[in-house]
């Protein structure tokens, strides 16, 4: 199936035209390799474009209706190994967030009212700057024109005036033509829908969070939860980009996981707020300074504004951690005054180090009553919340997860060059494929009996059959896309019914009796257990 998802996107293996990424001999001292640790550091690092054609190549993911030459850009598919892959990370996070906190998950509607963006504050502020070029029409956004020229970093909340102040300074012309640009202008970034025969306005939702605001007083009422508690939704979010240009990482159909804590904020003695502030995490500040400490420290220096939030921050690293992600390439980006919401009272970005710098893949935002009180006032209904005995506007704090810019992070971190390869080291919970069955030659029954192998393990684990090509070629395509267990049919498999089973990451190979497989993958591919708080 490699194959022929390979020659789907019309890029061959050996595509002799695109970029190669570097690769260098990479060998730990005997003995570090542990199978499933890092301990061998990553060298030939992927690139961006690395990973996006890796991705396109084994069917992570494909540009959407790239048949047709002109569709528009920031549209990705998922392809099988893509979903699986996103699916599985999901399911990490339900694990390590969502079950182990006892989250309320819930699956709102992706078209939403007018009023709802009404009060939420889309209709008016969810706009992205741009201008326009006089001569060929095309259009920019002029923060990214400016970084583009200057090579400076260019803070995100300017004001109009700013800009054109900036472009003028910095001699900013049409990058396609060299012509004059306007003035900078607003670009709302909802996609507006017509809702029936009457075209009644609706809107795509930019941000998966409204609907929990808006079904809450639903949620209090039906479900018996009460202050604090957190609810999760996973599902696709649209944002209507001037220029998405990132792959991944900028689109304009995304899948975010975000949680929204509720609570009141004169009552934070909740004991379990107090058990995962030992968590280490790494600070930067809007002053450039950085520092590593843990979420008690965080809290007692006034670096988070209370328990709650070292208390989900902590969680929140530590999924990240589960998901492969280094903790030394995470951190904490504590946002400015002026670089956050206005209604934000503290604002923290969770990024990655990536290829292309410091990526946010969490935003993580205090954000007062603020969500409460607009819908109250402009719904007319009543959100504030029994808490015992006390009717109280809940407080809100949310962590909104970018999923595929973090199946991004996830590939480009894990993704090593080996001597003659590159091999995908991800966790292999979180593996696309985690069990490849292949038939050491294709005769004396080794294919049928590999197949039947493959189908009894179906049920259990993502596993599939290959019988093309040398047995190390074979190997080298299941390490690409990191499947970490292979199974090999030989000989021998006929006389004492084991086969050989073959790690991804300490290459070691071990005879298993074929009825023992299940128990000893399980071992090996099961999601981490979880501690519980
Ligand atoms: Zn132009």
């Amino acid at each position: 199936m490699w194959t022929s998802q390979a020659s789907m996107t019309g890029v061959e293996d050996n595509d002799a035209t695109a970029p190669q990424p570097a690769i260098k001999t990479c060998k730990g001292p005997a003995g570090t390799i542990r199978i499933y640790s890092f301990e061998v550091e990553p060298c030939g690092k992927m690139s961006f474009e690395d990973v996006m054609r890796l991705g396109q190549q084994r069917g992570f993911f494909f540009k959407a209706a790239e048949t047709y030459p002109n569709s528009p850009a920031g549209f990705w598919d998922y392809g099988p190994l893509g979903v699986s892959m996103r699916n599985k990370l999901v399911e990490l996070w339900r694990r390590m967030l969502v079950k182990r906190d006892g989250m309320v998950e819930l699956d709102g509607a992706q078209i939403l009212p007018r009023q709802v963006f009404e009060a939420s504050g889309h209709l008016s502020g969810f706009t992205d700057p741009f201008v326009k070029c006089a001569n060929c029409g095309s259009v920019f956004r002029p923060d990214k024109l400016v970084e583009e020229k200057t090579g400076e970093q260019i803070p995100e909340k300017l004001t109009d005036g700013e800009y054109d102040r900036l472009m003028a300074e910095k001699g900013v012309k049409c990058p396609k033509c060299g012509s004059k640009l306007s003035g900078t202008k607003r670009f709302n970034m909802m996609f507006r829908v017509g809702i029936g025969e009457q075209d009644e306005e609706g809107f795509l939702r930019p941000e998966t969070c409204q609907s929990i605001f808006v079904d809450s007083p639903l949620m209090f009422k039906t479900q018996r939860i009460k202050l604090p508690v957190a609810f999760a939704q996973v599902g696709k979010s649209f944002r209507n980009e001037i220029a998405p240009r990132q792959g991944l990482l900028r689109l304009r159909e995304l899948n975010q996981a975000e949680v929204e804590v509720f609570f009141n904020p004169g009552k934070l003695e909740d004991h379990r707020f107090q058990t995962q502030l030992g968590t280490r995490l790494n600070f930067s500040f809007p002053d450039g300074s950085e520092k590593t400490v843990t979420a008690g420290e965080a809290v007692e220096s006034g670096a988070l504004p209370n328990v709650l939030t070292g208390h989900y921050l902590s969680l929140l690293v530590q999924f990240y951690e589960a998901a492969g992600l280094e903790p030394s390439n995470l951190r904490l980006r504590a946002l400015s005054e002026k670089d956050r919401a206005f209604y934000a009272v503290a604002a923290y970005d969770l990024e990655a180090k990536t290829s292309l710098g410091w990526t946010e893949l969490v935003a993580c935002n205090y954000r007062g009553d603020y969500d409460m009180s607009r819908h109250q006032q402009v719904s007319g209904s009543d959100f504030r919340v029994d808490d015992g005995g006390e009717k109280v506007l809940p407080h809100i704090f949310e962590m909104s997860m970018g999923v595929d810019r973090t199946v991004y992070a996830i590939i480009e971190s894990s993704t090593v060059a080996e001597s003659d390869r590159r091999v995908l080291r991800v966790r292999p919970y979180l593996a696309p494929q985690q069990v490849g069955v292949f038939p050491l030659v294709n005769k004396e029954g080794q294919p049928e009996k590999a197949l039947s192998i493959q189908r009894s393990l179906l049920s259990s684990f993502d596993s599939f059959y290959d019988g093309g090509g040398s047995i190390g070629r074979r190997y080298a395509r299941a390490d690409e896309v990191g499947v970490p267990c292979c199974l090999t049919v030989d000989y021998d498999t006929a006389k004492d019914d084991t086969v050989t089973l073959r790690e991804r990451d300490s290459k070691a190979q071990t005879r298993v009796k074929v009825g023992d497989l299940e128990a000893k993958l399980r071992g090996l591919l099961s999601f981490p257990t979880i501690p519980s708080t």
